[in-house]
Order: C-alpha cells, then structure tokens, then sequence
C-alpha cells in the first residue's frame, strides 16, 4: 500500500543518510590524509615457488587513519576513486613505492623490483607515462625494478591509448602484470596486443584449491597459458603448505601470499630478508 511504501521509505531514508555522511567524513579524512602523511606503504614479498627466492616485493596502501588505527584499502580505495582523489593518492603511492625500492635494494645490497597497483583511473589520466618516468628518476630506480599491476578491465576500455602507453612503457622497461588474472573478461585476444610481463591468478582460484576441482583446473590452464605465451605467472593468495604444493606440481613460477609473509612495515620487510639471507 501507499502508506507502507511510505514508511518504508522513511525507514530508508535516515540509513542513506548516514551513509553519505559517513561517507563525507571518510573523504574529507581521506582528503588531508595527504598532506597529514598518514598514508603508509607496506610491503608482501613474491617469492619462486621451487626454490623459495625473492622475485620482488608489491606495495599495498595503508591509511594510518587518527582514531582508526591502520585502515585497509578496502575501506577506502573505492570512495578515493569516486571522489578523484586516488589520482592525487596513486601519485603518492608511484613516487613513494619507487623512492622505498631504492631504499629496500641498498640496504640489502640486491635489487628488489617493486609492483604498484594502479587504478583504472589513473591508468586513463593524461601524462601518466611522463609522470612514472619523473617518479623513476627521481627516485633513481632503474625502469625494470618497475613493474605496473593493472586489472583487465583497464585493457579492455578505450584500447588505444592503453596500447599506445603500454608500448611506450615496456620500451623503456618498466614491467607490466596482469592483476586478478582470470575473474574479468573471457577474451584474451589482448593478451597478444598488449606488452605483458606477468599474470597474477586471482587468489579466490588459489583458496579453492585443492577442493575444488574447476578452480584447479582454470589455475593449471593459465600456468599453461602464461608458459606457452612466454609469461610470467604468480599465484596470490597463497596461504596453506597444500595450495602451495599443488601450484608447484602445476610448475607455476611465483606465489605470494600469508604462507610466506603477510605485508610488512619497509622496516619490518627488511629485518626479514636479512634473517632470511643469514640462514
Ligand atoms: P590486490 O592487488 O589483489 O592485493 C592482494 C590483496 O590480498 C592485498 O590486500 C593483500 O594484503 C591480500 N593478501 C595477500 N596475501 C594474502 C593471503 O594469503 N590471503 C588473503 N586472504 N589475502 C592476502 P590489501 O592490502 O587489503 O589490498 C586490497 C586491494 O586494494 C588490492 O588488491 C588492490 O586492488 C588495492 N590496493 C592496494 N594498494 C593499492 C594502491 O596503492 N593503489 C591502488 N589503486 N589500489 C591498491
Ligand atoms: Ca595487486
Ligand atoms: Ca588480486
Ligand atoms: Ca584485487
């Protein structure tokens, strides 16, 4: 009726309330995180799964939020995407994960590659190939210890100036992976167009092995995948000796996950290395 549409809508209305404002409070937080520097990178090594050796380290953005303790980018990625801001943050993050690059590989006296997610967003702003190669020099990392994650999808929409980047990025060395390999689109007739380094199985593949017998399959075919286009292939998400045995009897390359370590502190990250390389 009439009128329980009505309540129902009043009922509605005051929870859309907090929402946005909630919503309004975390963004206007979100906004000065920046400037505060409360942002903070932490770091999750990828490691060769035959042999346990380090391929590199990923950045994943933490909010050292007052009040809040360290907030996950779950909590706030998507709303720093909707307000534009993750243009601003991503910056931070390129610039930031390229100055720790150098940082980590001279205190461990070989070089460590760093990956750094990038939003789809950012992917699209003009400039972005200028930008990661001032981030670059800035920091005085080499071109290859660089290596972009993207999603599909970002090689999907508005295919051109995505080649167009892409090809100018891989000249200059910088790697490209492929994030969350496998749950966005069923083509992979990009995988040809574009100069990709790296596919990374999406690691809700990795947690259903080995139970489950169609998610073992989909990671088999795309270590045969990636070994037959000439890729490199790492699982995520990697967090029983179990998940971590059947990858290496489908002969995949990389792995990272809790097995291994959880993302750590740069200073914690390094103190692990050092114990690692001292046993
Ligand atoms: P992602 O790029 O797919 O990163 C993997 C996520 O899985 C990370 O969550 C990582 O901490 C978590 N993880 C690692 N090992 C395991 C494991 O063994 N088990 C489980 N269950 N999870 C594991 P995190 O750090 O919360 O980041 C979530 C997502 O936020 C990332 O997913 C990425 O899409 C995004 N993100 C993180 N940092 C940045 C950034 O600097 N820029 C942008 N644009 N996005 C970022
Ligand atoms: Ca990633
Ligand atoms: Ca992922
Ligand atoms: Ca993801």
């Amino acid at each position: 009726s009439k009128k329980r549409g009505r309540n129902a809508f009043e009922a509605f209305a005051p929870a859309m309330q907090a929402d946005s404002n909630l919503r309004m409070t975390v963004e206007e937080g979100l906004r000065t995180a920046l400037a505060q520097e409360e942002l903070v990178l932490h770091f999750q090594p990828k490691v060769a799964l035959a042999d346990g050796r380090l391929l590199g380290v990923e950045a994943l953005l933490r909010w050292n939020r007052p009040g809040h303790g360290l907030v996950a980018p779950s909590d706030f990625i998507g709303l720093a995407e909707d307000s534009g801001l993750i243009l601003p943050i991503g910056e931070w993050v390129l610039r930031q994960a390229c100055a720790d690059a150098v940082r980590i590989s001279t205190r461990l006296g070989y070089a460590v590659p760093m990956a750094v997610n990038m939003s789809p967003r950012q992917f699209r702003q003009p400039g972005l190939l200028h930008r990661v190669e001032e981030a670059l020099e800035t920091a005085g990392l080499a071109p290859a210890l660089l290596e972009l994650e993207i999603t599909e999808s970002v090689l999907i929409d508005d295919t051109e100036v995505a080649a167009a980047l892409l090809q100018a990025l891989h000249r200059k060395g910088v790697r490209l992976t492929i994030d969350d390999f496998g749950t966005g689109y069923s083509s992979l007739s990009y995988l040809h167009r574009f100069p990709v380094t790296t596919l990374k199985i999406d690691q809700s593949f990795i947690a259903d092995l080995p139970s489950n017998p169609y998610s073992e399959a989909i990671v088999a075919s795309v270590i045969g995948l990636a070994r037959s286009l000439k890729l490199h292939v790492v699982a995520e998400g990697v967090e029983t000796a179990e998940q971590h045995q059947r990858l290496c009897a489908h002969q995949c390359e990389g792995g990272q996950g809790y097995l291994f370590s959880h993302p750590l502190s740069l200073e914690a990250l390094c103190q692990m290395l050092e114990q690692r390389q001292s046993v």
